[in-house]
This record gives structure tokens, C-alpha cells and sequence, in this order.
């Protein structure tokens, strides 16, 4: 028997974030354990009011095994503490997908489908006040829907009786610096 069978029921007796991400193991239900070099699961306070959420690991985070090290995690880290006054430490941030995607593709829908229930299972959780989608994928899947990230970030939505604030990647706030106001704007509704 796959150590991954009967991976709903364990997902679902996970009473901590600890034992979730045994539940999650050394991860081989999709195709990226192929060419990841680490599973990047989620880093911060296991009880903060407030959950980011990006799209999958990109190359330092693959090497550290910490989501969000690189660029764009410079610049959450900083909006994080000059938007909401608080320290990376404070929040609590994951990926909807846990393994980077070879040559950072976007994620595909076998790899989304796989990953998607240990982030439910992280929200669940962390049980925080605030989701804050980052980008289209996280916010599209979350919300179950495909309309483009600009009709849907800036505004409140419900994510299973969670506020959820969708706005854009940190990263394309970064190849496009006139968004960085709105992504800040977007990120100080969060606890304004
Ligand atoms: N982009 C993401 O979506 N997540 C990371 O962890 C890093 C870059």
C-alpha cells in the first residue's frame, strides 16, 4: 500500500501543524518531488490572525525549504511591517503548492489538486481572521473561481467564513512597480 493512501482521513485527524506536515511526509503525490530539493510548508505563527498565501516555491525557497526568501519575499516582509506594523514573525505564510515547479511554470491542475488540501488543512488550523491570497492562483483557487486577479483583489471576500483579501503577487509588484501601491493598498485594508 502507498504510504500516501487514506491521505484525506489522516489529513483530517491532524490536530496541530506539526502533525499535518508528517501527514505530508516526504511528499510524492504529485510530480514535483521529482525536482524539488525541499518541501516548503509554511513558516510564522501558528496563531496569527492573519494567513498569507502565495502560489508555489520559487529557487531560494526550494534551497531553504522557507517560503517567500527571495525578492518578493523582501518585499512582503517589508509591506508586512510598514502596511500592518507586524514582524514576518507574527504572520503566519505558505503556498497553495509546496514543491517549486521546474523552471518556476505555473502550477498545473494535477499539482494544485494534491496540494490543496494541506492548505485547507493549514487554515483550518491556524484558524486566523484574515486570508490574504496572493496572486491568481492562490486567490482563484481559494475562491473557487476564474475570474482575473484584477476583478477580484481589493475587495473582502468568504473563504469558509474567513475574510479573505485577494490581491497581486508580491513578484509582479516587483515587474511592475506601478502595482506595488495597489498590493499595499490592498494589504492595509487587512487589519485597517
Ligand atoms: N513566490 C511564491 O508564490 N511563493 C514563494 O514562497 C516565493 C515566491
Amino acid at each position: 500500500m502507498s504510504p500516501f493512501e487514506h491521505t484525506a482521513d489522516r489529513l483530517g485527524r491532524a490536530a496541530n501543524l506539526v502533525e499535518l506536515r508528517e501527514v505530508l511526509g516526504d511528499c510524492r503525490r504529485c510530480k514535483l518531488y521529482q525536482q524539488r530539493n525541499h518541501i516548503v510548508y509554511g513558516v510564522g505563527n501558528l496563531n496569527s490572525d492573519v494567513l498569507f498565501v502565495g502560489e508555489a516555491p520559487g529557487e531560494n525557497e526550494d534551497r531553504k525549504g522557507e517560503p517567500f526568501v527571495g525578492d518578493a519575499g523582501q518585499l512582503l516582509t517589508t509591506i508586512i511591517k510598514e502596511e500592518l506594523g507586524l514582524r514576518r514573525d507574527d504572520v503566519y505564510i505558505t503556498n497553495l503548492v509546496k514543491c517549486r515547479p521546474p523552471g518556476n511554470r505555473d502550477p498545473e491542475p494535477d499539482e494544485v489538486a494534491e496540494c490543496r488540501p494541506f492548505l485547507v488543512q493549514q487554515i483550518k488550523l491556524v484558524r486566523p481572521q484574515f486570508l490574504v491570497a496572493l496572486g491568481k492562483f492562490a486567490a482563484q483557487t481559494l475562491l473557487c473561481s476564474s475570474k482575473p486577479i484584477t476583478m477580484l483583489r481589493g475587495k473582502w471576500h468568504d473563504y469558509d467564513g474567513v475574510r479573505l483579501m485577494p490581491t497581486f503577487h508580491p513578484a509582479y509588484a516587483l515587474r511592475c512597480p506601478e502595482r506595488e501601491g495597489l498590493l499595499r493598498e490592498d494589504i492595509k485594508k487587512v487589519l485597517g
